[in-house]
């Protein structure tokens, strides 16, 4: 009966050649021993053992181990499918993201990550467990957050812990766009780079920290200004999320989101405070123009560098900004359109003001408002 390990041992090879499954593999033996049970019944148990030295009994013996064996790991892949159904993701690999060409963005420093290969999704079931179990989220959130494209102008004070946690949560293709790079001095707030990292472009290393905490998304970096003429940009995006520090970057950012129709998370801060707000003319809420026509005049809103901040105070409103944007992506919630949020930090406070559309702001009136979203 020297065909039996020949038949078995085909099997395997055919097994791993084709990149089997241990479930499939036990099945297909499981019908090579129904095929060989047949072959005995129909002729004369005592010829075959006479033959070839070869028992029935013991072959139906092993039969019925091998079928309990199968029928466990049956019950195992159900319960594991069923899992997943429940938290809404039909297919687990699809946490994975999604394969999106990134034209128009080659043209800076885009560095695409082939992400997700050889990374299954149970990789991602475990890495957003957290957010999977909150009902506001879940996996129908987690898909969401997946298919985002988030542009994150300055990789600085606001945009280091936001960058940080957007990729950590998941979103699934960040785009970073920076013109400086790190120094010394930014070590004190920007918690993304280390102090090997200074001297490097900030969306260089910002992009590879980035990709360290998550092989599962892909991040972009353009070394470069984000300008008011960037509406072809921007629109490629779901969502922009600015930390820049001058106001006039600010006023251009603002005005190619309300161009391109993309709403714009900005937060701000000075000294022991911070500010922050999602600028959303296209759904009712205010642009920055309304609330910030003018330029502040030279003297009354110095940069960093020369008023100080304090270095906690940007982790703070970075990750506020992060935690609007993962609240918008997924629909839980509600954010702060129409609404500043303003954090005292030297005496922990927090006020939220109402801002409201100027209806004859020079960026956005005129826009035909849409449906207010919920
Ligand atoms: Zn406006």
């Amino acid at each position: 009966m020297a065909l039996l390990p020949i038949a078995i041992l085909s099997i395997l090879g055919l097994a791993w050649w084709m990149g089997w499954g241990v479930l499939r593999v036990l099945v297909v033996i499981f019908i090579v021993w129904i095929v060989v049970l047949v072959l005995m019944l129909a002729a004369p148990a005592a010829e075959i053992r006479a033959t070839t030295g070869f028992d029935a009994r013991v072959w139906v013996i092993g039969g019925l181990v091998l079928g309990v064996t199968l029928a466990y790991g049956a019950l195992v892949e159900r319960a594991r499918a069923a899992v997943k159904r429940r938290w809404g993701i039909e297919d687990a690999p699809g946490l994975a993201p999604a394969g999106r060409g990134a034209a128009g963005l080659a043209a800076g420093q885009g560095q695409g990550l082939a992400a997700g290969q050889g990374l299954g999704g149970d990789d991602a079931l475990d890495r957003y467990a957290r957010h999977i179990v909150l009902r506001e989220i879940g996996g129908p959130g987690q898909a969401k957050l997946r298919d985002a494209r988030v542009l994150l102008i300055g990789a600085g004070g606001l945009g280091a812990p936001a960058a940080l946690y957007l990729a950590g949560a998941g979103v699934g293709r960040i785009t970073l766009a920076d013109p400086d790079t790190v120094s010394i001095s930014n070590l004190q707030r920007q918690i993304i780079y280390r102090t090997g990292d200074a001297g490097r472009p900030k969306g260089l290393a910002a992009a590879e920290a980035l990709r360290a905490l998550n092989p599962l998304i892909e991040v972009h970096a353009l070394r470069r200004r984000v300008n008011a003429a960037d509406t072809a940009l921007i629109a490629e995006h779901d969502l922009v999320l600015d930390g820049s520090d001058q106001f006039a970057d600010r006023a251009a950012i603002n005005a190619a989101c309300v161009a391109a129709g993309v709403p714009l998370i900005a937060g701000s801060i000075a000294q022991w405070e911070g500010q922050l707000t999602t600028y959303d003319p296209a759904h009712g809420a205010p642009c920055m123009a309304c609330i910030f026509p003018k330029a502040p005049a030279a003297g009354l809103a110095p940069a960093c560098a020369e008023a100080g901040v304090a270095g906690p105070l940007p982790g703070i409103i970075g990750s506020m900004m992060a935690l609007e944007a993962v609240k918008r992506i997924a629909g839980a919630g509600k954010g702060l359109a129409g609404q500043m949020l303003i954090f005292d930090g030297l005496y922990g406070e927090t006020r939220r003001i109402a801002i409201h559309r100027n209806p004859d702001c020079p960026v956005c009136s005129g826009l035909e408002q849409r449906a207010p979203e919920a």
